[in-house]
C-alpha cells in the first residue's frame, strides 16, 4: 500500500476506484481518501534546488530528468519558466555620499 500523501502514514487500504479506473485508497490514520498517482505532480523544493545545481553543470535535460526522476516534459517547462523569470541586472545609479 502507498503511504498517505497527507499525513505520510502507511496505514492505508484500498477503497474502490474512481471514475477513470484509478485505484483509490483510504488512510486509517487521518481518514483522508487519495489516489496513488495524481495527475498533477508536485516537485518538491529539494528536487528543484538539485535541478538548479545540475543545470549549472551542463548536463543534458534528459540526464537531469533521469537523475532527479522528473519527466522531461516537466523539466523543459521548468527550465523555460526559470529563464523567463531571470531578473535582469538593473543599473542602479550610485548613491551620493554625504549629504
Ligand atoms: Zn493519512
Amino acid at each position: 500500500m502507498p503511504a498517505c500523501p497527507i499525513c505520510t502514514s502507511c496505514q492505508t487500504v484500498k477503497n474502490g476506484r474512481i471514475h477513470n479506473g484509478k485505484q483509490r485508497f483510504k488512510c486509517h490514520s487521518c481518514g483522508r481518501q487519495f489516489i496513488e498517482h495524481p495527475t498533477k505532480k508536485v516537485i518538491d523544493p529539494t528536487t528543484r534546488n538539485l535541478i538548479d545545481r545540475l543545470l549549472l553543470e551542463r548536463i543534458s535535460l534528459a540526464g537531469i530528468a533521469r537523475a532527479t526522476q522528473v519527466s522531461e516534459q516537466w523539466l523543459q517547462t521548468y527550465v523555460n519558466n526559470k529563464y523567463a523569470q531571470v531578473p535582469r541586472q538593473v543599473q542602479v545609479a550610485p548613491k551620493k555620499r554625504g549629504g
